[in-house]
């Protein structure tokens, strides 16, 4: 199927269920690796906020009138049309975000699932629930309410897929959806989803889609239509956004930054804890928030875990993923990779050593592996965002306890082990939202609650079990037979206790 027949979306976006020019400026979107312009895309300007959130708002009545059956069958459909375009989808993926060909496959297919688990939630749905009021006069209800337009703001490293984690659940509650994506991912994860949506017979209007930068951002985070505010970006941001949404007393989601520690213990089986390693900060040249950003290694083990791991990072081939079958892309821009030259190079100064890589050409950065790392490093203490394996070596479990929380994020943790009991009694001790026990810190399961601690977010939850939580509120709703004011009287107010006689 071609998901994008014609280029009608370039220079528009998407409101009111139709492509219109965009008031802001015009986007070159632009591939990373060979930064050659791949299409021009609109963005919206303040007065197009204005619009798609009013639209939105008179979309989700309609929308929110919707059964619960109705709403799945749409969320089932576009999870075939996704799957049925996901040669050309996969290709935006490669050529907009740097991603290698099975990253972007396996992308593609997480969002489909992702679009059905959606659809399990709208179905299974439990509307309300009678509380118990111990007399057939008055019904009581808790009862499960959409809350209107929820604003999605989403990053550009994965842009589809953390779209769908939170359009999906929030369709599926009956919320309308203004979707702002990053201004340098506008198609994969913007146009795309439109198109997938439109195809699936969403109504008019229920999802727009304004790409643009911060002002868009913050507009659409203040306008009065919007009840609910999903981000997903860096902590600095999400501060900025969380500030805004606070002030304008909107509930709001935040999923941000993460330094996730990978520890392994001394009877660990070291081989599979390096391939998870390499993998946990390699993978999207290490552009995932579940990045394993620091490798704590027990002594014991530290040389043939290291060993191993340049082994791995050292067959790692580099190269543009639209032309070459590598397994490292570009990273995003000029800025991202001159940020992670910066922290590997400040690093070294500081005394951590090179055990390889730390080359760079353009916006291409080899997968290093840095030893001798303190906590002090800024490769240690920072969100890294780049394909580099900082190794620190320690003593015993106690000290990787104490040097996996020592850093205001709290994502993801993992440990490997060969005694499971253990592996447990470690991760009870790591303050994060996720933890594993052998296996990597980069992991996905629709239905798994996700989310961080600390600087990593605010206590929001994506996934099945949680997303209900997140996308709906509650109404207490009660109904009685006859009401039990009494008839024409006009005495609202109690009775003094002197007008009652003085007695208390
Ligand atoms: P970013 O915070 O710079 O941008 C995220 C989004 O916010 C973009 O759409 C951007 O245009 C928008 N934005 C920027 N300023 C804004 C403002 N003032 N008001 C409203 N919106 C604004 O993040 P990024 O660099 O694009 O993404 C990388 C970061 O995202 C990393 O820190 C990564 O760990 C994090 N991330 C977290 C998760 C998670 O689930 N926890 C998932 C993916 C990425």
């Amino acid at each position: 199927m071609r998901l994008m027949q014609d280029r009608s979306w370039e220079g528009c976006i998407w409101t009111g269920g139709s492509w219109e020019t965009g008031g802001g400026s015009i986007l070159e979107i632009i591939s990373p690796a060979s930064g050659r312009v791949l299409a021009r895309g609109g963005q919206a300007s303040l007065d197009d906020v204005t619009l798609a959130a009013s639209q939105a708002a008179g979309a989700s009545k309609v929308w929110s009138s919707y059964s619960g059956a109705a709403r799945a069958n749409i969320l089932e459909k576009a999870a075939e049309v996704l799957i049925d375009s996901i040669d050309e989808v996969a290709w935006w993926l490669v050529h907009e975000t740097g991603s290698t060909q099975g990253r972007a496959e396996d992308s593609v297919r997480l969002t489909s699932e992702k679009l059905m688990s959606g659809a399990r939630i709208a179905r299974e749905m439990i509307n309300s629930v009678v509380i118990n009021t111990g007399t057939r006069f008055e019904q009581s209800f808790a009862e499960r309410i959409a809350y209107g337009v929820v604003a999605v703001i989403t990053p550009w490293n994965s842009p589809l897929v953390l779209g769908v984690r939170a359009i999906a659940p929030a369709l599926a509650a009956g919320n309308a959806v203004v979707l702002k994506p990053d201004p340098r991912t506008p198609v994969s994860g913007g146009v795309i989803l439109a198109m997938v949506f439109e195809k699936a017979g969403l109504p008019a209007g229920v999802l727009q889609v304004i790409p643009g930068g911060a002002d868009v951002g913050e507009a659409l985070i203040l306008d009065p239509n919007i009840a609910k505010v999903s981000f997903t970006g860096s902590t600095a941001v999400g501060r900025r956004v969380g500030m805004l949404a606070g002030e304008s007393l909107k509930s709001i989601s935040l999923e941000l930054g993460g330094n996730n520690a990978l520890i392994v213990l001394d009877d660990a089986e070291v081989g599979q804890a390096a391939n998870a390693g390499a993998r946990g900060s390699f993978g999207h040249q290490g552009q995932i928030c579940m990045a394993t950003g620091r490798h704590i290694v027990h002594v014991d083990v530290a040389e043939r875990y290291v060993t191993t791991l340049v082994e791995l990072a050292e067959k790692l081939r580099v190269g543009d993923p639209a032309t070459d079958k590598v397994d490292i892309g570009p990273l995003i821009s000029e800025s991202q990779a001159d940020r992670v030259e910066r922290l590997v190079n400040s690093s070294v100064s500081a005394g951590a050593v090179i055990r390889t890589g730390a080359r760079r050409e353009g916006r291409f950065y080899w997968p290093t592996v840095l030893g001798n790392v303190d906590p002090s490093m800024p490769v240690y203490t920072e969100e890294i965002f780049g394909p580099v394996a900082p190794v620190t070596v320690v003593r015993d479990e106690d000290e990787a306890i104490n040097l996996a929380n020592m850093t205001s994020y709290g994502l993801v943790a993992s440990v490997f082990t060969s005694d499971l009991v253990r592996g447990g009694a470690v991760l009870d001790q790591l303050r994060t939202g996720v933890g594993h026990v052998n296996d990597r810190t980069v992991k996905s399961d629709v239905r798994a609650p996700f989310g961080g601690l600390g600087c990593s977010g605010n206590g929001s939850r994506y996934g099945e079990v949680a997303d209900l939580d997140e996308f709906s509120t509650w109404r207490w709703r009660t109904i009685r037979e006859t009401s039990v004011e009494k008839r024409d009287s006009a005495n609202v107010v109690p009775k003094s206790t002197s007008e009652r006689g003085g007695k208390g």
